[in-house]
């Protein structure tokens, strides 16, 4: 509407749409230099062992602490982010910040892997390589093996355009980084698509978690989902495990890795001894 009227536009906003863009115009500014003052932090969340709750990763789970607003949820921001192209020097801060905690947790002999959501606009450049390049250099300088670090990518990375993800997922496996797919059942990608791309886990969406003790039709689909991952070679891990029940259900048809508030809620990093000694084993070698 907007457009057509595009003459006199600003006459022909009404209030509300005034706001809104207003309120997008604030936060992009915002999240600008956000970047440049150091408003981010991240939390993590354990992802564990259905059956023996060892843990298999942290996922990385980035914060914005706004200095009026206060915690503002990622959700909130990140499709600005993605927007604007400000993802990039965020995306980048979010990997050097993971692999700055994971080296240090390594350092005291708690070799956990560490799981980093990447958007797809972060993968999709003219030179398909390009983040496998600034990865790689991460690894270096922070000195982690690149077997301990996994990226969560979503299905609507394998949708954008086949050819180019493909070799940017390709080149990052190629580090030996591994590649999880995120939020699985709410994109739209083929049985087909699925077997090209190199990925090793997939994650169950959240939303059929939650009904699933309820909605026969929900719980079906886990059923399916579950079988096709393992026809494929691939782990499954199920996001939003609230309550016992749904992990035990869970554990009952073979996923297995689950992440949720039954285990935890995502922590700051000074917060998360107590869980990490839970969940890693200390290999003995570390010891002293
Ligand atoms: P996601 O990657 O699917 O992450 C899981 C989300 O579910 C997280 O929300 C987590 O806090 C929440 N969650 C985990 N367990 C439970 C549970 O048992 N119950 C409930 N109600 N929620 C649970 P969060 O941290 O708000 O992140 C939302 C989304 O923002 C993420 O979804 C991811 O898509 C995106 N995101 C977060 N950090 C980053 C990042 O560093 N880069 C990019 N590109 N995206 C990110
Ligand atoms: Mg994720
Ligand atoms: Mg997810
Ligand atoms: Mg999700």
């Amino acid at each position: 509407q907007a457009k057509q009227d595009g003459r006199n536009c600003f006459g022909y906003f009404s209030a509300d749409m005034n706001n809104n863009m207003l309120a997008r115009i604030t936060l992009e500014q915002s999240l600008r230099s956000a970047v440049l003052q150091h408003e981010f932090c991240l939390h993590y969340q354990p992802i564990v062992d259905t059956s023996s709750g060892e843990g298999l990763a942290l996922e990385a789970l980035l914060r914005w602490r706004h200095p009026q607003k206060g915690l503002v949820p990622p959700d909130e921001f990140i499709p600005i982010a993605e927007e604007t192209g400000l993802i990039e020097p965020i995306g980048e801060w979010v990997i050097q910040q993971a692999l700055r905690d994971l080296s240090d947790w390594h350092r005291q002999g708690m070799m956990i892997n560490m799981a980093i959501n990447v958007s797809s606009r972060q993968l999709s450049h003219g030179d398909p390589t390009q983040f496998a390049c600034m990865l790689n250099g991460l690894l270096q300088k922070f000195d982690v093996a690149p077997q301990y670090v996994h990226i969560e990518i979503t299905e609507s990375i394998l949708m954008a355009d086949t050819e180019l993800s493909l070799k940017a997922l390709t080149a990052i496996r190629h580090l030996g980084v591994e590649i999880y797919l995120d939020d699985f059942g709410t994109g739209y990608s083929s049985l087909s698509y699925l077997k090209q791309f190199p990925i090793s886990v997939i994650k169950i969406d959240k939303s059929f978690v939650d009904n699933m003790l309820e909605d026969r039709a929900d719980a079906n689909l886990i059923k399916a989902i579950i079988n096709m991952g393992q026809s494929l070679d691939m782990r499954l891990v199920a996001e939003g495990v609230e309550t016992e029940p749904q992990r035990s259900f869970l554990q009952g048809l073979g996923c297995d890795f689950v992440q949720g508030y039954l285990i935890s809620k995502p922590l700051p990093s000074n917060e998360l001894a107590p869980l990490l000694r839970r969940i890693v084993k200390v290999k003995p070698a570390t010891l002293t």
